[in-house]
């Protein structure tokens, strides 16, 4: 059997660095919170909780002059206000990316624009997008979510629209939405950003091409992790022998054994350790086979 793992599989820039300051904030022995999972993972969660780390879900959680850590997602900017009025201090690893997003929405916002933020309306970065977005804005996450956000646009008093997306949002969907909505309004300025991280749009094309090689691929990542099951989405449509994971445990070997091929992909919060565990399960299959 041969082992394929994806070249982009694993931790992103923006993950790394957001695990990597954490864990230098906590070895330096301060109480440190974090607004949220510091990423979609629950193994990579396990380790930092024993290393002290407090997951909180609301800001007022954390104690007066405590740190409170902004994980790579980023945060709507009522955060920033609260932890000011708090006296909490930040520390902000909110990925440059995102940042970049948030500067561009104030941006189109301050220039006129009515804002479409594509990505899923309950993932913490597109809420902390959001945010920067102003009142005439509209989240789009699906082909039905359309209709209504352009009756929004018409009724507001903008004339033009620029669309942004979430960092980990599917392209291919990306681009049959903005198609959607330019047949739509023929005669509106639509100004298209494609904001989807270099990151994700790389890893999406190299699972699609994996998956089309392989005999069988493995998706590895939290099951909370979107960016993880939208791999998982692009691979079964290429391969219907797909199967995603969190841990090595999980894996249905009987769809494994005697396969000739096998391509391993991994999402952006999926630790380098877990593609290992499963690399070794795969090669132990094929000593024993
Ligand atoms: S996916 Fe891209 S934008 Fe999101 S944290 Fe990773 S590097 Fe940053």
């Amino acid at each position: 059997m041969e082992i394929i793992v994806g070249k982009t599989a694993g931790f992103c820039g923006g993950v790394t660095n957001a695990v990597k300051q954490t864990e230098n904030l906590l070895q330096e022995g301060k109480e440190i919170f974090c607004l949220g999972e510091l990423v979609h993972n629950a193994q990579v969660m396990e380790k930092l909780e024993k290393q002290g780390l407090k997951v909180i879900e609301n800001i007022e959680e954390a104690k007066q002059n405590s740190c409170v850590v902004i994980r790579a997602h980023g945060v709507p900017p009522a955060i920033y206000q609260k932890a000011k009025e708090n006296q909490i201090q930040l520390k902000d690893l909110t990925c440059p990316k995102v940042l970049k997003i948030h500067e561009k929405a104030e941006e189109y916002k301050q220039n006129g624009y009515y804002l479409f933020l594509i990505g899923a309306k309950k993932h913490p970065e597109v809420i902390g997008t959001f945010g920067f977005c102003g009142e005439n804005a509209c989240m789009i996450e699906s082909m039905e979510d359309i209709p209504i956000s352009l009756q929004k646009f018409q009724e507001s008093n903008k004339k033009k629209i620029a669309i942004i997306s979430q960092t980990t949002f599917s392209l291919k969907k990306f681009q049959e939405f903005t198609e959607k909505i330019k047949e739509n309004l023929k005669e509106v300025e639509i100004l298209i950003d494609n904001t989807i991280c270099n990151a994700t749009s790389t890893r999406q094309k190299e699972t699609g091409e994996l998956a089309k090689n392989v005999d069988a691929m493995i998706i590895i990542g939290g099951k909370n992790s979107s960016n993880t099951k939208k791999l998982y989405e692009l691979a079964k449509e290429e391969n219907a022998n797909t199967q995603i994971v969190e841990t090595v445990a999980e894996i249905e070997l009987d769809e494994i054994k005697g396969r000739e091929k096998i391509g391993i992909m991994a999402g952006a919060s999926t630790p380098n350790e877990s593609i290992e565990e499963v690399v070794r399960k795969l090669e132990k299959i094929n000593v024993e086979e």
